[in-house]
């Protein structure tokens, strides 16, 4: 149930090895959070632009005797991405890590040195991760901790939060930036991350940024392609209105044009939904107060932006970080302080920079995101203000008007994350990764309560993040086959 890359590739896998699927999906085409949205000739993916960890994407075609490249051409970008900082400096990230330890030598005495320490550590970190962690089905504590874990244990810096260990390894506030800046990717802020998640900077800086042409979506194409060319059927437009119960199996599930029996329900659909709508209260693992307890990652401000010019001074991703990065973390992650932001760090990506089909010919397609805490009011007015505050500080920031060029505009927020995704308080990525929402302590993959009932997509571990979610689904699939004594 659902068609993010979580259901997407659950049942390519689950079609290969031999089970009938059938994949019900609310919207009206496949990709879930990578949707795709069409205007006036341009052509932006609703979700994510980034396609890091270009490892696990190999090791998931592979299992389908496929490469990434048999489905779409996979450029390197260089620059990585550009860095706008407050006091109008800007910084090229490069592909070349050369290049990053001379920028880092730039910013603050043996810079670079540091720089390759960290990236050693990051390195060392995310092979023992792949290897050991990622891909394992947790169920307890036991399997948290065994074997080369423990071993490893002492090294993993779990206990630490990313924000001090990131002030062990750097003195200026630059160099700081640009490696906790990644950490946005999961969902969190430097300060409830675990520092074991330092790890995103050799996955950007090392393993390097990537960019599918033709879109994310053609990921997502591809993996629905898979999962058909196995016979796995899919049904748009057809959102699960119950998972259906009995004796304590689930023995299908329900929408609006019927029943679908089934010996196995996969949910892709955001798991507090699924848990408090569509199951009965003696059926779910986790109760409202469960959801309540838990830190969501951040909501969105998405502009979709067409421009009948092209942008100076933006590369294909473009960052501009906030001098007040606390108070914006505190915005988004203090309940307290939770607001629209007052002068947020934002994010540009430009794909018509190396991709001819995003707008048309001299255009500019733009993807404007803001973070911002889930749950948070949502009116047309509000969504103005921030664009205006954004588009104020781009057009300052490249020196060019921009707003007299916009020939399409859509603004995706808060509320549409609920509405569309059915996303719990209209969170964009689902749980954060703290400490105590990483691995076992994320929410299960199997139910609890329900024999028959598996869960997948970025609420479950390993977490938040397409190739994250691609993780999860091989770990379902693995756990169904066993039960099911698939060889
Ligand atoms: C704005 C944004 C930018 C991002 N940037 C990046 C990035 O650059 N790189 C990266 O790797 N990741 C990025 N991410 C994160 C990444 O997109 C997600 O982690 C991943 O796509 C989540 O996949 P999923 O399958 O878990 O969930 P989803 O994609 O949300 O899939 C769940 C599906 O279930 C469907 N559904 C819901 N309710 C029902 C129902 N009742 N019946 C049937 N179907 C239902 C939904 O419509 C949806 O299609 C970004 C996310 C967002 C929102």
């Amino acid at each position: 149930m659902g068609a993010g890359f979580g259901g997407l590739s659950a049942a390519a896998l689950l079609s290969r090895d031999g089970f009938e699927v059938t994949v019900l999906e609310k919207n009206e085409g496949p990709g879930g959070r990578a949707s795709v949205y069409q205007e006036g000739g341009f052509t932006f993916d609703m979700g994510p632009s980034w396609y890091l960890m270009p490892d696990v994407f190999e090791k998931f075609f592979s299992e389908f005797g496929k490469k990434p490249e048999d489905f779409f051409e996979l450029k390197r970008l260089d620059p990585s991405y550009r860095i706008y900082f407050h006091d109008g400096s800007v910084v090229d990230v490069a592909a070349d890590l050369e290049k990053n330890f001379q920028l880092f030598d730039s910013l603050e005495p043996n810079g670079g040195a540091k720089l390759k320490r960290y990236l050693e550590s990051a390195k060392e970190k995310y092979d023992l991760s792949i290897n050991e962690m990622l891909y394992r089905d947790y169920r307890s504590i036991l399997d948290f901790m065994d074997g080369k874990l423990i071993a490893q244990g002492y090294k993993l810096h779990i206990f630490e939060n990313l924000d001090s260990f990131v002030r062990k390894h750097f003195e200026s506030d630059k160099a700081r930036k640009i490696v906790e800046y990644s950490i946005g990717f999961l969902g969190g802020s430097p300060k409830n991350t675990p520092s074991f998640y330092h790890i995103m900077s050799h996955i950007d800086l090392t393993l390097g940024v990537w960019y599918p042409v033709g879109g994310i979506r053609k990921v997502a194409d591809a993996v629905h392609e898979i999962a058909r060319s196995y016979g796995a059927e899919f049904r748009f437009n057809e959102a699960v209105t119950e998972i259906v119960t009995k004796g304590g199996k689930a023995t299908g599930v329900r929408t609006e044009k019927g029943d679908y029996p089934a010996d196995i329900v996969v949910v892709n659909a955001d798991y507090p939904f699924s848990e408090l709508q569509l199951l009965s209260p003696e059926d779910r693992t986790y109760n409202r107060d469960y959801w309540d307890s838990r830190v969501f990652a951040p909501s969105a401000f998405v502009a979709y932006v067409g421009v009948n010019k092209r942008v100076k001074g933006l590369e294909h991703h473009t960052l501009f970080l906030d001098k007040d990065w606390e108070n914006s973390f505190e915005q988004i992650f203090d309940p307290e302080k939770a607001a629209w932001p007052d002068s947020p760090s934002y994010y540009v990506n430009v794909p018509s920079r190396t991709d001819p089909y995003a707008a048309p010919p001299g255009c500019d397609a733009l993807f404007i995101l803001v973070a911002l805490a889930p749950g948070l009011p949502d009116t047309p007015l509000l969504r103005e203000g921030l664009y205006n505050k954004i588009m104020d500080h781009l057009e300052r920031s490249v020196g060019e008007d921009i707003r007299g060029s916009v020939v399409v505009k859509r603004i995706f927020s808060v509320k549409d994350f609920k509405e569309r995704y059915n996303a719990y308080k209209g969170t964009a990525l689902g749980l954060t990764h703290t400490m105590r929402q990483t691995a076992l302590w994320r929410p299960a993959h199997r139910s609890k309560r329900v024999g028959n009932l598996y869960y997948t997509g970025q609420y479950t571990h390993p977490g938040i993040g397409v190739p994250m979610t691609m993780i999860s689904s091989t770990i379902v699939a693995d756990v169904i086959k066993d039960n099911y004594k698939v060889k």
